[in-house]
Parts: structure tokens; sequence; C-alpha cells
């Protein structure tokens, strides 16, 4: 059901999909509330959302609530904030739990018609079993036996726990998917909304055709690694006859160096190695958020890989170049000079202490303006300082040309001071080295610059790879500096170009005590803060 028919009325990314009708088109978002949503998530939603606006459908954002263990509401509360951030809005809100008596019915109705026996071999041998397409010994029960069986499963037993439902599909079809999958274990965990009224659950294989068919969704969208699944899932529909839902695949969003499982972020969360669900290393909506992804890159992004049903591993360049494109026209420009730096007296002329108003970004003037301040003693980066030649002409940006008339450095080769003389005549297209400088003054603003490394060292955890034997040493940098005045002005969440030095996002805003916080965005090219 993979159809490539492009339509012509499917809007700038044209992503074709099978037997829409317009108007009647039903998606469905069905996100586990067992963590936060990642960027997988995201993509997820977003073309969810986008067939149900195309179509002129609905979105039913569906909480897959059936494994009471991983389950909370904190993380329900979590799913529709970061679905509202993206901007990503549903026509209602259901749960797989809404369900769970139908469900039940349907368990019963599987097992008195012969599809469904209920099994208590060990799970070794099962899985053995499955395997090597043996038969359970179950697998022939009686009705009765079985609808005695489920009734243990039911009340929790000793017996009942043992045991667990299975589709009776096929015990050696060659897709292993089809080899009588589980569809009902048992659970003693109190539901986060059911509370104790259930000690069975059903499996994702059970319930997700049958609630699909049942919420009237006409095209469920998966991860293409089901796909061997869905025979399967089309097979649940048939046996139970109720109403048929086409399934539309695409590719599961992998990136280099990137854990896309909750599993595994929530064990980064519980070992305290990244500071929460919103740590800027981590690959969840609000992790790259935090670190400066624009939610327009994150849609377009999602959509050009669309219907692709590759599943590559992708590097996060392209994305943040996409990013770059977005946020370079927008924002405002500012200065920072590294706390490691050096001061240069302006010599041969009297210099006043003095401030314009220069555009926060030469090529939008909507953005206006930002305040400049010249004084008699500006302060340069140590970098910049070392590679200066005497007498060299250099330009100071946004001010123009100086000589560097003395240099002077200790022992290790550090610059301790300069003098500068004002050319201001000079051609700065003469010039090689366009500097970035501040005028020493005391309402600089303290600031702290962030960037981040891959929080692991492998480009792809394999199966049986644990991620402890991976774990980047040190993840987080940040180094010292000041910024023009006008920095104590952001707010978080601000996006900014600190000049030379690249894009950042304000994280914390300047307070009288302590510093802003920025984090560097990255841009799709190497390089890093210092
Ligand atoms: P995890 O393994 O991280 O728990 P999951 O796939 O079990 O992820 P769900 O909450 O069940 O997470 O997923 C909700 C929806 O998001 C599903 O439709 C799923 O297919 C989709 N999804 C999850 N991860 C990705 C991904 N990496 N790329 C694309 N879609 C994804
Ligand atoms: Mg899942
Ligand atoms: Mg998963």
């Amino acid at each position: 059901l993979n159809a490539k028919t492009p339509r012509a009325d499917q809007g700038k990314f044209d992503i074709p999909l099978m037997d829409a009708k317009p108007g009647q088109v039903v998606t469905r978002f069905p996100p586990e509330p067992s963590g936060y949503l990642h960027i997988g998530h995201a993509k997820a939603a977003l073309l969810n959302e986008y067939f149900a606006k195309q179509y002129n459908g609905t979105m039913i954002l569906r909480f897959d609530d059936t494994n009471p263990t991983k389950e909370k509401s904190e993380f329900e509360e979590s799913i529709k904030e970061d679905l509202k951030l993206m901007g990503v809005t549903w026509d209602r809100i259901t749960h797989t739990s809404d369900h769970f008596d139908t469900l039940y019915e349907y368990a019963l109705q599987m097992l008195k018609t012969g599809k469904a026996y209920v099994d208590d071999t060990d799970q070794m041998t099962m899985r053995d079993q499955r395997m090597h397409g043996v038969a359970s010994k179950c697998r022939d029960l009686s009705v009765e036996e079985n609808l005695r069986r489920f009734e243990e499963m039911k009340k929790g037993t000793e017996f009942g726990q043992t045991c667990c439902m299975r589709a009776k599909i096929s015990v050696d079809d060659p897709n292993k998917a089809m080899r009588d999958p589980v569809i009902y274990r048992c659970n003693l965990t109190p539901h986060h909304i059911t509370g104790d009224k259930w000690k069975i659950y059903p499996t994702y294989d059970f319930c997700c055709p049958i609630v699909d068919s049942i919420e009237g969704v006409t095209h469920a969208l998966r991860t293409n690694e089901y796909r061997d699944r869905n025979p399967q899932y089309h097979w649940m529909i048939d046996a139970l006859g109720i109403r048929k839902v086409n399934i539309w695949d695409f590719s599961r969003l992998a990136f280099v160096y990137t854990l896309l499982s909750k599993r595994k972020l929530t064990w980064f969360v519980n070992e305290g190695i990244v500071t929460g669900w919103d740590d800027p290393r981590f690959p969840t909506v609000r992790g790259i958020r935090r670190r400066g992804l624009t939610i327009e890159a994150l849609k377009q992004y999602n959509l050009m890989q669309g219907a692709s049903q590759n599943t590559l591993l992708l590097e996060w360049d392209k994305l943040w170049a996409l990013n770059k494109k977005i946020i370079d026209p927008v924002a405002p420009r500012h200065t920072s000079i590294l706390e490691d730096h050096v001061k240069a007296t302006i010599v041969g002329q009297t210099v006043e202490l003095h401030a314009k108003d220069l555009p926060k970004h030469k090529k939008n003037p909507e953005l206006g303006n930002k305040k400049t301040t010249f004084g008699p003693v500006v302060l340069i980066e140590q970098e910049d300082a070392k590679s200066f030649d005497q007498d060299e002409e250099i330009t100071l940006m946004d001010w123009g040309n100086a000589f560097v008339r003395k240099i002077n450095k200790d022992a290790s080769g550090n610059v301790t001071g300069l003098e500068l003389e004002l050319h201001l005549e000079g051609d700065f297209k003469k010039t090689k080295k366009k500097i970035t400088w501040l005028a020493d003054t005391p309402d600089l603003v303290p600031a702290l610059l962030f960037d981040y490394d891959y929080l692991i060292t492998k480009k792809k955890l394999e199966e049986g790879d644990d991620v402890k034997d991976f774990l980047t040493p040190v993840s987080e940098y940040k180094v010292p500096a000041v910024c023009d005045a006008n920095v104590r002005a952001l707010k978080a969440g601000d996006i900014i170009q600190l000049e030379r030095k690249g894009f950042f996002i304000v994280d914390k805003e300047a307070t009288i005590a302590d510093p802003i916080h920025l984090i560097r965005i990255p841009d799709g090219k190497a390089g890093s803060i210092a």
C-alpha cells in the first residue's frame, strides 16, 4: 500500500497518500507516554498532521498507554506541550486505554472463534519455538480451557501470570511476525489512568489495528521497520471482521552519534549525564529547541524526508545548515570578546568615549539599531592580537582601519598590551584582518558561551553495544566572555549572531549577579567557540 501516485494538489512537499478522499482522511499520532518527544517522533507527528491538513481531514493524538510499567501522566503533559511548541494541532485526544473494555471483548471473541489461545510456555522456550517454527503445546487447547486460562490472566493469579495470549496465525510462516504473536500480557503494575482495574494489557500488535479501526483512522502511518508486521495488522482486522485501514509507511529517522530511543535517553537522565530531558545535547524536541533549532527548520527538514523509504543514518549538518538559512536573515548581530582578551590603547589622537546607533543587521533594517560605543581603550581577542605584525594595517569592524604601532608580549608569547593608531580614511578592502573589538566600558555584559559535543563516540550503536563504553568524556564546553551592552536586553530563546563566532541562542538572560548564558547553534560547518 505504498503507491507513489503523485497528486497535483499536495502543496510544496508533494507526498502522495493512497486512497485519500478530501474531508475524510483520519490520521493519528500514537506516542507512548513513556518519555519526551524526540526528533523522530516529531517527524511522525508532522507527517500525520501534514496529511490531515492536506486532505482537510482530522488528526487524532492517541496516547498509546498499554504498558503501565513505563508510562506516566507527566509524559502526556510534556508530549502535548511539545506538540504545541511545534505548532502541531490535533482534533481530539484519545487513549488506547479508553478501549480496554472493547479490546477485552475482542480478545474473548478471538478465543471463542478459535483464533487465539492462552499459552503458559516459558519465555525462552517460546522464543526458541517461534524461531524454529515449532508449535506450542497450548496451540490446540479447547475454547473452554482458553477462556478459563484467560480469566486467570485477568485475575492476575499465579498461574495467570505465567501465561500470555497469542493469536493463532501460523507456526512457521517465513515472516516471523506471523508466528502466533503475543496479543495480551499480565502486568500487575497500576495503570496511570485505569488504576488497578486491569491486570492484563493488550500488546501493540493487537490494539493498534483494532483501535485504528474503531477510531475511524483511514491512514495509519508507521515507520517501515514494522513492514513485516503489516500482514499481521491486516490479519487482526480480518479475524475480527472490522473496518479496514490503510497503512502508509515511512522511514525511521536516525542520526549519527545519536540515540533515538526513549529507554536509552531515560538512562542518560537517570545517570545524571545530562541535566534533564531538555539538555541541549539531547535529540528531544526540547533539547534541539534549546540548542537553537527553529521549528521552521524542523518542519521543513522532516517534510523534505517525507515519503522516503530509506533509513539512512543522517548527518546533523544538513538540518543545522537549513536552520542557519532561516536564522541568518533575522538574527541581530552583536559582539563578544573572550575573557582572555588584550587591551589596546588608541594612540596619536584623543578618542572621546561616544556612541553611535548602528543597524543590528546590515541587510535587515527591520531589526532596528543598536548602540555601538567607541572609546580610547578597546578589548581585542588574544588570538587576533597574536596574529598582528608590527605596523600592520588592520580593520576594526564598524569603525575603520588602524595601524598596529606597538605589541607587548610576555615570556610565553601572550600579548599583554597593544597600541593602535587610527587610520579611518584607510581602505578596509585592503586589509587582511577584520577584527572584532569592544570599547572598554563598565557596561559590557559578562557572558558564558556554551558549546556541545555528541554524547556518544560511535556513529551508530549496534545491538549489543553498551552505551557506557561509548560515552564522550567531555561533551560540554563553556568559555567566559564579555558582550556589547545591548545584549543585556536579550530574552531567553532570542537568537543572535556574535560577529565572527557564529549563531547563539540565549539560554539564560543576564542578571545583575550572573552572566548571560549563550549556547552556540551549530551551523552545519565544523568549528567551535574556542
Ligand atoms: P522509543 O523506542 O523511543 O520508545 P517508540 O517508537 O516506541 O520510540 P512511540 O511513542 O511508540 O515511540 O512512537 C510514537 C510514534 O513515533 C510512532 O508512530 C513511531 O513510529 C514514531 N517514531 C518513533 N521513533 C521514530 C523515529 N526515529 N523516526 C520516525 N518516527 C518515529
Ligand atoms: Mg512504541
Ligand atoms: Mg522504539
